[in-house]
């Protein structure tokens, strides 16, 4: 069944040099609502040929077009444009997100917001930039850093949060004055489809912004193995960063890659209980824990371990899950049938490499869900240690590991083995443990007595295997900028260095 969003997306899906258009080989694919399991749109499904259709007409726009060149004041408004576009669709997209990713309304109101305000936050930030002297002590001499667009950018992201992903790139990229063409997930294209538009209705000239979708392991190849592209910045597994890292380095392009995370939550006894409890339990099952920075690893003191569980599989029991689009719903099922066979993979394995089920570990026990639909309730496996897969991989759903502690020293060594390094979070109420903690922890964001937050000013990435670069923050911008130095003479002068022999 085709909805109304096709029509929302539109006839065509591909956007290349300013035209939509279909795929080079007529390919379409089905877009599945993970709350029923059913199909409720049909795209085009671009070729490697459209991809690399798509890196000319970037190619193009950045060597021969206007927008490298365009004025930062007409960027920046440029990108308030999108915004107040933006602000206009929110509804509609917010819908869209929901049926595509299985996210609650709420939650994928508060992405749209959230790309909203990268957009202005990159507009304003764009506008303060200004070169940079440098007094070289040479009497005449200017010399000067400044910052140019690096180019041609692939945008590849992930399906957890489609736009908001997204938006991290395409707003840096774009006020920069790089042409880009950007690749959603072959499973939650929609919101990225329909925010290209918005994109072309603002103004984007032809050419800048690309758009492609397909499978990744499909058009990877096209869009990646070439010396055509200046600089990936791509949002996923380790897997796929790794693939992409090594195809890059064949051809020196600059790459950013934002990869998973397993990320610890440590509790300490003299933490503020009741907050502690609510954002172990959103840390970890909010999206069903489809989330990089997802708080997976409950790291708890062992004096309050047992009645913390407790509290915490009493809570987790509570939580209604149900279709995104009903507003009753707190959480939604998982994006697809294979994050689903995931779940119960790692289920099977923790229960025979001795973890204890605490809540969950498969769909929850209501007969008011649709059966077609991807469910797994949230799930708490106590008493596990890091010999375990399910407390060293990165699950990607709602299931939550228990390990304890005794001391200080121990909880930050549980906190850092790991191989990955994006987010953690540390609750106690001694502001000296506190501070240890946060600057101990080897993580690109760390929360104290919260969890879960982020602003577009704040740099957003990883340590370890959870990638490198950053996006969002002012390095989010420096990733798509080439540094410059001009150094300029005033007053050139013939005395040289080898001035001296023609005197002699
Ligand atoms: P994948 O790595 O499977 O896919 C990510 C993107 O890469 C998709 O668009 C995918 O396309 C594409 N892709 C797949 N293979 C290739 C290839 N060979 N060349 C180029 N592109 C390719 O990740 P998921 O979509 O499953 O996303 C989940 C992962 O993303 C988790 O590990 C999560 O932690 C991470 N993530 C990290 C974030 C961070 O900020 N660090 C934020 C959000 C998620 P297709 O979908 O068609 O396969």
């Amino acid at each position: 069944m085709v909805g109304d969003h096709h029509l929302y997306v539109g006839d065509h899906h591909l956007y290349i040099d300013g035209r939509w258009r279909a795929a080079g080989d007529g390919g379409t694919r089905d877009i599945i609502n993970p709350a029923t399991g059913s199909v409720f749109a049909v795209v085009d499904e671009a070729t490697p040929a459209d991809a690399t259709d798509a890196i000319a007409a970037a190619r193009a726009a950045f060597d021969a077009g206007e927008w490298p060149a365009t004025p930062i004041a007409e960027r920046a408004d440029l990108l308030r444009r999108i915004a107040d576009l933006l602000v206009r669709d929110k509804a509609e997209l917010a819908r869209i997100e929901t049926l595509d990713t299985g996210k609650t309304l709420a939650e994928s109101e508060i992405d749209i917001d959230d790309v909203i305000s990268v957009f202005r936050y990159y507009a304003s930030l764009a506008e303060t930039e200004s070169d940079r002297l440098v007094d070289v002590g040479v009497a005449g001499v200017i010399s000067r850093v400044v910052h140019e667009p690096i180019g041609v950018c692939v945008l590849i992201a992930p399906w957890n949060y489609p736009l908001l992903q997204i938006s991290w790139k395409i707003a840096p990229a774009l006020v920069a004055g790089c042409t880009m063409i950007a690749k959603p997930s072959e499973v939650t294209p929609l919101s990225t489809i329909a925010f290209v538009r918005l994109c072309e209705e603002a103004g984007v000239p032809p050419g800048v912004l690309n758009l492609v979708q397909g499978a990744g392991s499909r058009l990877g190849t096209a869009l990646t193995d070439t010396d055509d592209v200046d600089f990936i910045s791509f949002t996923g597994g380790l897997s796929t960063g790794r693939i992409i890292s090594e195809t890059a380095a064949k051809h020196v392009t600059k790459v950013a890659v934002e990869l998973g995370g397993k990320n610890p939550h440590i509790v300490f006894a003299d933490a503020d209980w009741d907050s502690s409890v609510e954002q172990v339990l959103a840390g970890v099952f909010l999206h069903s824990g489809q989330v990089c920075s997802s708080g997976t690893r409950l790291i708890v003191d062992s004096a309050i371990a047992d009645r913390f569980v407790d509290a915490l599989v009493e809570r987790a029991g509570q939580i209604r899950m149900g279709d995104g689009l009903d507003p009753a719903s707190k959480t939604g099922p998982l994006v697809s049938q294979a994050q689903l066979d995931k779940m119960n993979s790692y289920v099977a394995t923790a229960t025979e490499e001795g973890a204890v089920l605490r809540c969950g570990g498969g769909p929850p026990e209501r007969d008011d869900l649709d059966p077609g639909g991807y469910w797994f309730a949230p799930t708490i496996f106590d008493r596990c240690d890091r010999s375990m897969a399910i407390v060293r991989d990165e699950t990607f759903g709602p299931i939550l590991t228990v390990e304890r502690f005794d001391t200080a020293a121990e909880a930050l060594a549980l906190g850092n083995d790991t191989d990955y390094g994006l987010a953690a979070g540390v609750r106690t109420s001694d502001d000296a443990v506190g501070e240890h903690m946060v600057r101990g922890l080897r993580h690109g964001t760390v929360w104290l007595n919260d969890f879960g937050y982020y602003t577009p000013a704040a740099e957003w990435g990883g340590f370890g295997k959870s990638g490198n670069g950053r996006e969002l923050g002012p390095t989010g911008l420096a990733e798509y900028q080439e540094t410059k130095h001009i150094w300029h003479n005033t007053a050139p002068s013939a005395s040289q260095w080898f001035t001296h022999e023609k005197d002699d």
